[in-house]
């Protein structure tokens, strides 16, 4: 077999990663756990195999490669490899064939909702440019573009501040909502819960019950004019600590606004372990508000654990590296949990997932998990839900049927007191809609 040198090296060198990654997880384990020598057995048997698929291509017949080819590949560091992973995904896209533009019009059309979307990522960069400009802060436009261009979670989270800076009063939101509708509006979402993170906003004086008031306002100011249903979910943070946190969710619970629906906890994932959290959540559960977490994006299969154990969160936020604990998977699935799933969020931070068809989606879903598709970070990944509904058609496999079931199971997912009225609703609308497009 005659196999090129650079796909021979490009492959070791993402076996080399993937087992640095599992390596570092590994170690993180915590110990004396009822799961510590069960994961730590999954760990080593993953690590293995792909220790066995480095060896087996190391042994393939291998053209001999140029002298220029060898120098090349050897002077990428580990700093370039980082960035080639974020900066990849903006390359294959979503460009469908004539065929397959019928299927992304269906998608398009296809009555949605969507449970996974942070607010402040769907301020566009122009809407961000303005606000600066309204606010009077001094910005240089190559700046702004070398913030966008993270390489990893860290820099993601900076760039994520870097826009909640920019909302300097209440009023503000007005656009940013505006924003957001426009993009529920043209992806057919009829239902959103929206996160909003308002820890860094406070910080910079803005008031709490204004920005509450204001944005419950517009939600069903926006309902009334027949627009999408709106509902809130105010994060709480790991990023700040659990006092912050807590603050948080006095505030939530003296606002009293009725489309703040619930909390969430989102943040740097590796700063603020779940259990820490603890008190908080049980508060809010006990003051009758919904509660979710991001767990899994960044951390082990524990973090997504001690989320539901310990949190009793009712849904898990990308939850990617709980593909890794089989035991885990029969949790997430006894208990109904379901997972917000953000493929081109995911691939972006290249944490646990290189590949769209790598993606662990496929798998939740095959073994009976109830999964949702959402887009985390619209303006910043340069994403919309109809693009992660038809990623998941061409990179997973997914058929238009199973493409209506996840819709389905997103619909049952959300916190909407009567999600079978919208089903009834969504689901005649979708039949329709296959109907006109043939599928
Ligand atoms: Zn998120």
């Amino acid at each position: 077999m005659l196999v090129r040198f650079k796909e021979i090296l490009d492959q070791i060198q993402k076996i080399d990663r993937d087992i640095e990654d599992l390596r570092r997880l590994r170690a993180r384990v915590p110990e004396n756990r009822t799961f510590t020598d069960g994961l730590l057995i999954s760990f080593d048997k993953q690590i293995n195999e792909l220790l066995n698929r480095k060896i087996s291509l190391e042994e393939l017949e291998i053209e001999k490669p140029s002298a220029e080819l060898v120098q090349e590949l050897f002077s990428v560091d580990v700093a370039t490899s980082t960035r080639i992973r974020a900066d990849r995904i903006t390359i294959p896209g979503v460009a469908p064939t004539a065929e397959e533009e019928k299927v992304v019009a269906f998608l398009r059309e296809m009555p949605k909702t969507e449970i996974h979307l942070h607010m402040e990522a769907c301020i566009s960069r122009e809407t961000l440019c303005g606000m600066l400009d309204k606010n009077n802060v001094p910005y240089e436009p190559a700046e702004i573009e070398k913030l966008y261009k993270f390489s990893n979670l860290q820099e993601f989270i900076k760039l994520f501040l870097f826009i909640i800076d920019s909302v300097k009063t209440a009023d503000d939101f007005e656009l940013i909502f505006k924003n957001l509708r426009e993009y529920l509006e043209s992806n057919s979402v009829y239902y959103a819960e929206v996160f909003l993170a308002p820890s860094r906003m406070v910080q910079n004086g803005l008031d709490f019950n204004e920005i509450a008031s204001i944005l419950d306002h517009l939600s069903t100011q926006c309902r009334r004019d027949g627009g999408p249903e709106v509902k809130y979910l105010f994060d709480v943070s790991r990023t700040f600590g659990v006092e912050n946190a807590s603050k948080n969710l006095q505030r939530i619970l003296n606002a009293r606004a009725s489309n703040i629906i619930g909390i969430g906890l989102g943040g740097a994932e590796l700063m603020g372990p779940a259990r820490e959290f603890k008190d908080v959540f049980a508060q809010a559960h006990a003051e009758g508000l919904r509660a979710v977490a991001h767990a899994g994006e960044d951390d082990g299969p524990w973090s997504v654990r001690d989320a539901v154990e310990i949190l009793g969160a009712e849904r898990i936020g990308h939850g990617t590296s709980a593909i890794q604990d089989p035991s885990l998977i029969e949790l997430l699935r006894t208990r109904e949990v379901p997972i917000e799933i953000c493929l081109t969020s995911n691939l972006f931070t290249g944490k646990y997932v290189r590949e769209p068809q790598d993606h662990p989606v496929r798998r939740y879903y095959d073994e009976g998990l109830i999964c949702t598709i959402n887009t985390d970070d619209p303006e910043i990944f340069n994403v919309t839900l109809t693009d992660e509904y038809f990623k998941f058609y061409r990179h997973l496999g997914f058929s238009i049927s199973e493409l209506i079931d996840l819709n389905r199971q997103g619909v049952y997912s959300t916190f909407h007191p009567d999600p079978a009225s919208l089903w009834k609703k969504a689901g005649a609308q979708i039949t329709k809609l296959r109907d006109k497009y043939k599928l």
